[in-house]
């Protein structure tokens, strides 16, 4: 079955006459439990319920494939309240004091942050450096290695498989942060990472009115690792969010789909243009990770960046583009855009802008960002 095919059919529910094709979502806290517990994985809510179950399954599937060895495995997904909580559920679930986290100098910056304020105060050593090789050099004696492919805003591509493999040989674990692009552009445990991560607030539910995350794995050991975490710390979705995601979900391919391509065509644009000092897209043929992107993405991501001359032009280019919602975050139905430097944090220039295509019609986007352009000559 193609992957488009697949994922729509994950949303259903088994066939059972006079039931919905998608059950509503489960509103409970405790369960029915006369007796032995053991006999359902429902219980209390903060553990398990129905509707994670099957958002779960759909991601589960997403995310499962076949590693470079030809082997196929099923992975296992775990949703959680936000990306956040999914990330901080890998850090909780794997670090300890005096170990060692590689990670990229510029992974996303809240994930940063939380290593560099409440881990490394705990005895986490933490090493940065930029994306690809230089993390390979600094793999010995580490627990895990954290990855950004492509990374967000900069759009840098990490080599997945080659540097899974040399942290493995290290002895550490590997996790992607795979939120740009998805499992359905690129599946981080296929290329042999051994965690997928991801904020599902951006493409993977890409309406722009979620908050979810999810872990998925191969291995049923980091599974429970993760299931204590979350089940410990109470990092629980809400389960209307998880039917929403469910939803969101099955129309994943159509949206990614036109998105990719339209994303693909807008930098190919802001490419000929003088106004435009760089354009980041890993679907650029002169992007440096074209190649290695071009090898473990399905898609290149919805998501570009460029850089205008200064602040001023970026402002009035964001002003001007009446297609373009300036707006934070990334994936969603809706082409927005933001000046990145306005938050802080991350180290881009003034000018610099970060893109998100969404589903419009890409004539008129084409069009309203050339207009916009005309106006910073
Ligand atoms: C948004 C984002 C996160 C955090 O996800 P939330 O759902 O906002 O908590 C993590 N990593 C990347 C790359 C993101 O873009």
């Amino acid at each position: 079955m193609r992957e488009a095919t697949r994922i729509i059919r994950s949303t259903l529910s088994p066939t059972v006459p006079g039931e919905p094709l998608h059950p509503g979502p489960v509103f409970a806290a405790p369960y029915h439990t006369p007796g032995d517990p053991s006999s359902t994985p429902y219980t209390y809510a903060r553990s398990h319920n129905p509707t994670w179950t099957a958002l779960e399954d759909a991601i589960g599937q997403m995310e499962s494939g076949q590693l470079g060895t030809g082997e196929s495995y099923c992975a296992t997904a775990l949703v959680f309240a936000s990306g956040m909580a999914a990330c901080t559920a890998v850090f909780g679930a794997v670090l300890r004091p005096g170990d060692v986290v590689v990670l990229p100098s510029n992974a996303y910056y809240t994930a940063r942050v939380l290593l560099q304020q409440y881990f490394a105060p705990m005895g986490v050593t933490l090493r940065l450096a930029g994306a690809g090789d230089a993390q390979a050099e600094l793999l010995q004696g580490a627990r895990l290695l954290w990855l950004e492919s492509p990374s967000n805003p900069g759009m840098e591509i990490s080599d997945i498989a080659l540097l899974s493999e040399a942290a493995h040989r290290a002895g550490a674990l590997v996790a992607v942060d795979n939120t740009t692009p998805t499992p359905l552009g690129q599946i981080p445990l296929a290329l042999g990472a051994d965690f997928s991560v991801a904020s599902d607030a951006k493409a993977m539910t890409g309406h722009s009115d979620l908050l979810v995350g999810h872990v998925a794995v191969r291995d049923p050991e980091l599974h429970a690792k993760i299931d204590q975490w979350r089940t410990l710390t109470g990092a629980a979705l809400g389960p209307m969010e998880a039917w929403l995601a469910l939803r969101s979900i099955a129309t994943l391919p159509l949206r990614l789909e036109r998105s990719c391509e339209n994303a693909q065509r807008i930098a190919e644009l802001l490419a000929t243009r003088s106004e435009v000092a760089s354009v980041m897209y890993p679907g650029l043929l002169t992007h440096p990770g074209h190649a290695i992107a071009k090898r473990q993405m399905r898609y290149f991501g919805p998501v570009l960046s460029f850089t205008l001359r200064d602040k001023i032009s970026a402002d009035t280019f964001l002003t001007n583009a009446k297609l373009i919602t300036d707006a934070t975050s990334f994936g969603g139905i809706t082409t927005t855009a933001e000046r990145r430097a306005k938050w802080g944090g991350d180290a881009v220039p003034d000018g610099f802008i970060r893109l998100s295509a969404g589903c419009e019609a890409i004539e008129d986007l084409l069009e309203d960002i050339a207009q916009a352009l005309d106006t910073i000559r």
